[in-house]
């Protein structure tokens, strides 16, 4: 069987875009895609067709091959469109993620992996604990992180000094290796990673004795961190390129610290606003008084006005945690806690009782060794 001209098959011009071709051959498969047309065998045919179409014009090399020489060209070199199976593996797919499926299989997605590019270094974290005070105004610390780092003997090479490392004659240096593999859709070149020098493209004959080839070694280096006023638990720091080092010349990774604000001995902080909870007598709170109340910057006067009740809240504003983004801080919010005595002295009592009584109060207290009669009584 003759085969059809591959633009015609696409229905574009010779002189069509890689665009163009794109966008026909997309239209094209999803109108004759085996999901859509199951009954119809001339549809499967035709979308093999196309398919194996798009596998030559898509790609600039194969498509000026096809210019030249036409279907004989295809032949050599290594493509052979004409494995084309079944569709049993897309026989379940829904037509919802038809889409994904064309992205993930034909739109670009044959361009294999950077395997053997340049990569990016890997993150690290680092957990930093804080007292409040150093998250409220901002502090600079000084912190040791062990990281990779290019070994100095060999500069990085891996080889032993006054030695190189050499070329991998299975991949020829370039670290991976081709097989042309035959789907459904065409075939297309699957890239693995040569298993002699594990994608290096190099071999390293002598080791360095530093590194033991591997041209890294783990160093620790302090590292000076800025921290913002009005950090959080929780807040994470990115310092860019802080990092492990990046492979092949790919860039160095960040470094994340973590902040953890340690828990005060006077304040708990809810956001930026922080909360003091004020010791206050009966006497204080019943009389009202001035009182002092710490802050994060020394102490200042509360008045606490006559007949405070057990809870009430006084905002001092602005004493809290600057704001992290933006101006202004939180504020500063002191809870009364009145505090019951415990002991009192013979006097005491009778203050209180002549106090009581002066309210109008009848106080009924347990007769003096009440508690040493209940024990005699019960036999315990
Ligand atoms: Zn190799
Ligand atoms: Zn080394």
């Amino acid at each position: 069987m003759a085969k059809k001209d591959y633009y015609e098959v696409l229905g574009v011009d010779k002189n069509a875009t890689e665009q163009e071709i794109k966008k026909a051959y997309r239209r094209l498969a999803r109108k004759y895609h085996p999901d859509v047309n199951k009954d119809d065998e001339n549809a499967t045919e035709k979308f093999k067709e196309i398919n194996e179409a798009y596998e030559v014009l898509k790609d600039p090399d194969k498509r000026a091959q096809y210019d030249q020489f036409g279907h004989a060209g295809m032949e050599q070199g290594g493509f052979d469109p004409s494995g084309f199976g079944g569709f049993g593996n897309f026989g379940d797919f829904g037509t919802d993620i038809f889409d994904d499926i064309f992205e993930n299989f034909f739109g670009g997605g044959f361009s294999r992996a950077q395997k053997n590019g340049p990569k990016r270094g890997a993150d690290i974290r680092y957990d930093l604990e804080i007292s409040l005070e150093e998250a409220a105004f901002g502090t600079e610390k000084d912190i040791e992180i062990s990281r990779m780092e290019n070994c100095d003997k060999c500069n990085g090479t891996g080889a032993k000094p006054g030695t190189h490392p050499q070329k991998c004659s299975a991949c020829n240096g370039t670290g991976e290796v081709k097989n042309v593999k035959k789907t459904a859709f065409g075939s297309f070149v699957n890239v693995t990673t040569c298993v002699k020098c594990g994608g290096k493209g190099t071999i390293i004959e002598e080791p360095c004795p530093k590194c033991f080839g591997s041209g890294k070694t783990r160093e620790t280096r302090k590292v000076k961190v800025k921290i913002p006023a009005g950090v959080d638990s929780g807040s994470r720091l990115r310092m860019s390129g802080e990092g492990e080092p990046g492979e092949k010349g790919g860039p160095p990774g960040d470094l994340y610290i973590i902040i953890h604000v340690k828990p005060h001995k006077l304040f708990v902080r809810q956001g930026d606003d922080l909360i003091y909870e004020a010791p206050i007598s009966i006497v204080q709170a019943t009389l009202g008084d001035e009182i002092e109340i710490p802050t994060l910057e020394g102490k200042v006067k509360l008045k606490i006005p006559e007949g405070t009740q057990p809870g009430t809240r006084f905002r001092l504003k602005s004493k809290g945690i600057p704001h992290l983004r933006g101006f202004g801080r939180g504020d500063l919010h002191v809870r009364a806690n009145v505090v019951i005595p415990r002991k009192l002295n013979e006097k005491q009592k009778q203050l209180l009782k002549k106090f009581g009584e002066i309210s109008g109060e009848e106080i009924k207290q347990p007769p003096k060794g009440f508690f040493g009669k209940m024990k005699d009584a019960f036999g315990v």
